[in-house]
């Protein structure tokens, strides 16, 4: 188990369910780190009292500096203030729960530094998974997925990250709001209506995709270098009820699942109490009596294309993937702006991708480019088609 944490995304979902989990298990934070919600992150500082404060917008930053002068807590802002937090010397491990690819640059820098990742950022591995995989097993450090279903994956596996025994990772979807509706039903729906989860409660990027089934392609191109499996070993699910959170199927024809009531909180306790387990007296306990009938879906290709264009970029490989990813984290903001119907999405992150001068082998630079141009690629189109 780790003593020591800094959490990067503290007051998203994820990193206050982390801080929740800390005080329960008696880790220390020694640092937070948010975009600019300065008077949660006030909050959070003055009930923690970690060494360091890290705030990704200036001005907010500036504020909070002022408002936490009476205390110990040295308050950084700034871009580069995020990796400062996630290499603070006594933090022993990083909760990667910021959204979008900004968190890769403090991912790989906290690698180098050894710290274990208890990683619930998908872009850090859908960007640059071959990167980040291999700058790990370099420095010997730990990463534990904090996504509900590459943890199942990981406890199937018995708490490993890979094994020669998968025959196939069997990846579990719960459809999200517009399950069972065509791409044409959904194309005009609100923010408002695409934001209703089922069965999680999350941010807004995620759930925006889940509900075009983009967050099960981005979970898919992480299983792949998580785990070290190819694309065709990958098999998506439907499955509404969200009990069983992922599972793998091994070369004897077993196939072991992982349950749970949907608690973000299991698989964040889990990265950081690693390799034990400790009691979760606060979660819900499943009652197998009253289940309702384990069923699984294929997903419907047609009206979920962001999944298949997912995959592809999957087995493309190279920049096709750090396009694509940042492609939809501009049009799913877009369209919480209300500027591009629900149906947008897909269509501007297929043309974007479309169009993208892909790399094979790209360096970490060039990875950089590709986001940064698909981004531009992305608003310019938008802007252009209102
Ligand atoms: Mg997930």
């Amino acid at each position: 188990m780790i003593k020591s944490l800094s959490i990067l995304g503290s007051t998203g979902s994820i990193g206050t369910q982390g801080i929740s989990a800390c005080l329960d298990l008696g880790i220390r934070v020694a640092a937070l780190a948010a975009g600019r919600d300065i008077k949660k992150l006030e909050a959070q500082a003055r009930q923690l009292s970690p060494e360091l404060v890290s705030v990704y917008d200036e001005a907010a930053g500036k504020a909070l500096k002022i408002a936490l002068a009476d205390t110990n807590t040295k308050v950084i802002y700034g871009p580069g203030s995020l990796t400062e937090a996630a290499v603070t010397e006594s933090a022993d491990c990083v909760l990667a729960a910021v959204s979008g690819s900004v968190g890769l640059e403090p991912s790989l820098a906290a690698i180098s530094e050894k710290k274990r990742i208890a990683l619930a950022n998908k872009e850090t591995l859908v960007c640059a998974g071959e990167i980040v995989m291999e700058s790990a097993r370099k420095n010997g450090a730990e990463i534990i997925p904090v996504d509900s279903e590459h943890s199942a994956i990981f406890q199937s596996l018995g708490c490993r990250l890979g094994s020669p025994e998968i025959e196939q990772i069997l990846l579990t979807a719960s459809g999200g709001p517009f399950r069972g509706m065509s791409f044409e039903e959904t194309y005009k729906k609100t923010p408002a209506e695409a934001l209703k989860h089922p069965s999680w409660s999350m941010g807004a990027k995620i759930t925006i995709d889940s509900a075009t089934m983009m967050n099960k392609g981005l979970e898919f191109i992480e299983a792949m270098h998580l785990f070290g499996v190819s694309p065709e070993q990958i098999e998506v699910l439907i499955h509404p009820g969200s009990v069983v959170h992922s599972a793998v199927r091994l070369c004897d024809g077993s196939v072991i699942a992982q349950m749970a009531s949907p608690d973000m909180e299991l698989p964040i306790r889990l990265a950081l109490t690693y390799p034990d387990r400790k009691p979760f007296p606060a979660v819900t306990p499943l009652d197998l009596f009253s289940l309702p009938d384990l069923h699984f879906e294929r997903p419907d290709s047609e009206a979920t294309p962001c999944l298949g264009l997912a995959m592809d970029s999957a087995k493309k490989g190279g920049t096709a993937p750090c396009c694509m990813s940042a492609a939809n984290e501009e049009a799913v903001h877009s369209f919480l702006r209300g500027e591009i119907p629900f149906g947008g999405i897909y269509e501007t992150v297929a043309e974007v991708t479309e169009k993208h001068s892909f790399i094979k082998n790209p360096t970490l630079e060039e990875l950089k480019e590709t986001d940064k141009s698909a981004r531009e690629d992305t608003l310019a189109l938008i802007k252009k088609n209102r």
